[in-house]
């Protein structure tokens, strides 16, 4: 059997090291272009900002990822990734990037977070997207204190309680229905009278006798003392409010982009636009996932991102080195 024997040369310091591409985020895409770079044995970094993974690690079970007919458990899958990533030799650092910057002079990019500072040819950027919020009444007091916006973290504290979901997505049914393993009851607040979310979802969610519909109706201000004890609904149609107990309430109402730190073309929600080979409009970032202006949002979608944006860095790396006098730096022919 071939089994890759890749040196993992660890730079002393990675602030002193010139990466080829620096990553940002670890999410699917992140860590399939991680995986592509440096298994092209190009010197690759990826900065994240808590642990592996993004949003697909906090997904009890991802159903429609090719390959897994029993669906996999998203902390397991991007495990495994990160794992794959490792044994090629990417490099991870733990940062929260602000801002990108180039010098232009060494045709290089400047990475940086609170005290430290990366240095790299290419950037790709896979940062993904934050659980956006009501604005609400009550909504920063009750955060973590029976607010949340993670079923999979905070669902087994709800066993036999009651709560609601808000939201008509995908991720309000998936999530209310994982719900249902604990609660005794799962509400869904949802503001129009049809969900977006995908039929097979719709269809589980109403023959599941825990779960129950309140739709037409938006969240006016959450209530409770130390923790949460009701919301305040408002149904959209008639204007008429009403009160409803709960022990905890998800928000799941979509996603806001995290892509403050870089400065490239964006659509009017901060979603990056790019071309076909993940290009941004800055030659040499790239954009790759969920963060990008894209028309689905799936795993295995950030996972051809990731791939494509890995593949394309590596040509404008290798475009870089012929500019700059630098030869072709692989394995002679003749070398045995
Ligand atoms: P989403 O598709 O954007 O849905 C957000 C939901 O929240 C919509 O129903 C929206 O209502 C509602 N909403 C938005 N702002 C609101 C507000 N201020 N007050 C009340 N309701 C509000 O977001 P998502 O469900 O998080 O999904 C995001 C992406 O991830 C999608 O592409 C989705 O397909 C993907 N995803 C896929 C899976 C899966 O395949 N199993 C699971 C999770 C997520 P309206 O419908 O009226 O706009």
């Amino acid at each position: 059997m071939l089994t890759l024997n890749i040196s993992k040369d660890e730079p002393s310091s990675s602030q002193d090291t010139l990466f080829d591409i620096a990553i940002i985020g670890s999410g699917p895409a992140g860590m399939t272009a991680a995986i592509y770079s440096s298994r092209a044995l190009l010197k690759t970094l990826v900065i994240e900002k808590l642990g592996a993974g993004g949003q697909a690690a906090v997904t009890d079970l991802i159903e429609n990822y090719p390959g897994f007919p029993d669906g996999i458990n998203g902390f397991e899958l991007t495990r495994r990734m990160e794992e794959q990533a490792k044994k090629f030799g990417t490099h991870f650092e733990n940062a929260e990037v602000q801002e990108i910057t180039k010098d232009s002079n060494l045709n290089v990019f400047i990475i940086k977070a609170p005290g430290v500072e990366f240095k790299a040819k290419s950037v790709i950027i896979a940062t993904g997207t934050s659980p956006k919020r009501l604005g609400v009444k009550g909504e920063s007091t009750y955060i973590g204190r029976g607010l949340s916006t993670c079923a999979t973290c905070d669902g087994p504290l709800y066993r036999d309680k009651t709560v609601a979901v808000v939201g008509g997505g995908d991720s309000a049914l998936d999530e209310g229905l994982f719900l249902t393993r604990f609660a005794k009851k799962v509400y869904v607040i949802h503001r129009r009278n049809e969900f977006r979310a995908v039929k097979i979802l719709q269809k589980r969610a109403r023959e599941n006798p825990k779960m129950e519909f309140l739709c037409e109706r938006v969240v006016e201000e959450i209530i409770g003392d130390e923790k949460i004890r009701r919301v305040r609904l408002k149904n959209v149609k008639t204007g008429e409010e009403s009160e409803l107990e709960v022990d905890g309430l998800f928000l799941y109402i979509g996603l806001i982009p995290n892509t403050r730190m870089v400065n490239v073309k964006k659509d009017e929600s901060g979603y990056i636009i790019t071309d076909d080979a993940m290009q941004t409009s800055v030659k040499g970032i790239f954009a790759a996932g969920d963060c990008r202006k894209t028309h689905l949002r799936q795993v295995s979608t950030a996972i051809g991102d990731g791939a494509i944006a890995a593949h394309f860095a590596e040509k404008y790396v290798e475009e870089l080195s012929i500019k700059d006098g630098k030869s072709f730096d692989g394995i002679p022919c003749s070398l045995k």
